[in-house]
């Protein structure tokens, strides 16, 4: 059988799976979704939120790219951002970096070129404004998970400034964000620091190193 045959198949072994535990679980589904958390995190396959998460369909609204990267001029990311704040009125904003990302490690080492070199730019800012910080540590893992940590940190910086954040903050909404990392060696999520409308930008300092 192809792979990709297996994908379909798989998909009405799961469906059948949760009409066996839920007959009203798609019906409840079709008209409305009501989720409390908006995702931003990697498109590392590896990094999957709801399995990781045990998120239910309609559980998580996810906006996922190369590195969990922020841009106030990603017209999709803003979208969605939009719409989760706004429309869903979703109160919790989670970044999730992982150690061992692929595109961190490339923003490190500076041999990518083209279309992912291009979508690195806020990587590679990352990388010069900690720059003496990861050149302290020793080259490999260690300087690719530090940078993985400080990424997710400043990325939740460019978020906390984007309209729909800053408008929620000042119309009083419950709205937190909120910057985590996954460990691929434990399947471990650690939060890393949170953002809400008293917070400080100017100060939110360097987050605790939590990998040895
Ligand atoms: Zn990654």
């Amino acid at each position: 059988m192809k792979e990709i045959d297996q994908l379909l198949l798989s998909n009405r072994a799961w469906a059948a799976e949760m009409l066996h535990e839920n007959p009203e679980f798609f019906q409840r589904n079709v008209n409305l979704q009501r989720p409390a958390f908006l995702w931003i995190g990697c498109s590392d396959s590896r990094v999957a939120p709801d399995q990781m998460t045990q998120a239910l369909p309609g559980g998580l609204f996810v906006h996922r790219n190369i590195a969990n990267l922020v841009y106030p001029t990603d017209r999709n990311l803003m979208a969605v951002l939009h719409y989760a704040v706004n429309v869903l009125e979703i109160a919790h904003v989670v970044i999730c970096g992982h150690y061992g990302c692929g595109g961190i490690q490339a923003a490190l080492d500076g041999t990518v070129e083209g279309p992912i070199a291009d979508w690195l730019d806020h990587a590679y800012q990352v990388l010069n404004d900690h720059r003496a910080e990861i050149e302290a540590l020793p080259p490999g893992e260690e300087r690719v998970n530090r940078l993985v940590e400080v990424n997710v940190r400043d990325q939740l910086l460019h978020l906390a400034g984007t309209e729909p954040v800053q408008s929620a903050f000042a119309a009083g909404k419950p709205l937190t964000l909120h910057g985590w990392v996954y460990d691929l060696r434990d399947g471990h999520i650690k939060p890393l620091m949170r953002i809400d409308a008293d917070t400080v930008l100017a100060e939110l300092p360097q987050p605790e190193r939590v990998l040895l």
